[in-house]
């Protein structure tokens, strides 16, 4: 870790951590760390609060792939929160001492119509804005798959797995397979619409392109992670694995399985 010595703070300003916060930032200048106000500067961006916190540091850097990401939480550890805020020195021996590793994970990328372009960590989610049932048409590389009519669909990246997509029912997926995963939010079935009715998992060599049915619900709310976007009528999207990835530390005793069994068993 030595020669990554420009650090940047990512938190949301009048914090009540602002105390520790403070002390973190003297002690890693005792260590030989250079504060930058600027991300653009740094080669790490510590993200302090939950996971919500880590999701806007990395969107709001731009997805750097030449930094690393550590999370740092302010209340139980998360997934991206490797370190805990009352836990500081313990923060610094790691990254003095060499004994984190980097770990890599993948992230999806969502191009819109009108060529706009998004990444997402966790995952990108579809869903009616309103009280009507959205219509979604989706098509796997250039097959037409299935129409579903219901509340809306999240596409998750492997880390997304065990968040949004857990919740409904998603399969937990390990972030060293290069995959995302599409899961149904209250899917109507009937002998009117049917959608397959379980997740699946596309490769990273698959496309899928979803396509808005104009049945009078034109207003879907589309998020990357926790960011909703303000688009009517979005066109088609399509959404692929992307090769960029996000690194972030990879502590002793505290892989992805590590957090799975601490946060769900
Ligand atoms: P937050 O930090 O308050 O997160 C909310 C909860 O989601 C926290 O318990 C957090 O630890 C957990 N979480 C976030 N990412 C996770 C991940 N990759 N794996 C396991 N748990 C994770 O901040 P927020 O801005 O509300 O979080 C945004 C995320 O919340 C979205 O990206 C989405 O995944 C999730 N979400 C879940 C549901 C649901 O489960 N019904 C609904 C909306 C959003």
């Amino acid at each position: 870790m030595s020669e990554r010595k420009n650090i940047h703070f990512f938190y949301r300003k009048g914090s009540q951590f602002e105390e520790q916060i403070i002390r973190l930032k003297n002690l890693a200048i005792d260590n030989g760390f250079t504060l930058v106000e600027q991300a653009d500067n740094a080669n790490i961006i510590a993200s302090i609060g939950g996971d919500g916190t880590f999701l806007q540091a990395v969107r709001q850097t731009g997805f750097r792939e030449d930094a690393l990401y550590v999370g740092v939480s302010t209340g139980q550890l998360g997934f991206y929160c490797d370190f805990d805020i009352e836990d500081i020195s313990g923060m610094i021996d790691a990254m003095l001492n060499e004994q984190v590793e980097v770990r890599r994970y993948p992230t999806i990328k969502v191009n819109m119509e009108n060529d706009a372009s998004f990444y997402c960590l966790n995952e990108c989610s579809i869903r009616s804005g309103i009280i009507k049932t959205l219509s979604l048409d989706l098509y796997i590389d250039d097959l037409f798959f299935e129409r579903f009519k219901g509340d809306g669909m999240i596409i998750s990246t492997p880390t997304g797995s065990t968040a949004y997509n857990k919740s409904l029912d998603g399969a937990i997926v390990d972030p060293k397979l290069p995959c995302m995963q599409i899961s149904e939010v209250a899917s109507i079935n009937n002998n009117h619409y049917r959608t397959l009715g379980s997740s699946f998992i596309l490769s990273d060599s698959r496309s899928l392109d979803i396509r808005l049915v104009n049945e009078g619900n034109n207003f879907p709310i589309i998020a990357m992670d926790n960011e909703a976007l303000s688009i009517r009528e979005p066109g088609s999207i399509n959404i692929r694995l992307s090769d960029k990835r996000i690194k972030t530390v990879k502590l002793k005793d505290n892989s992805f399985w590590h957090k799975v069994k601490r946060s769900f068993l």
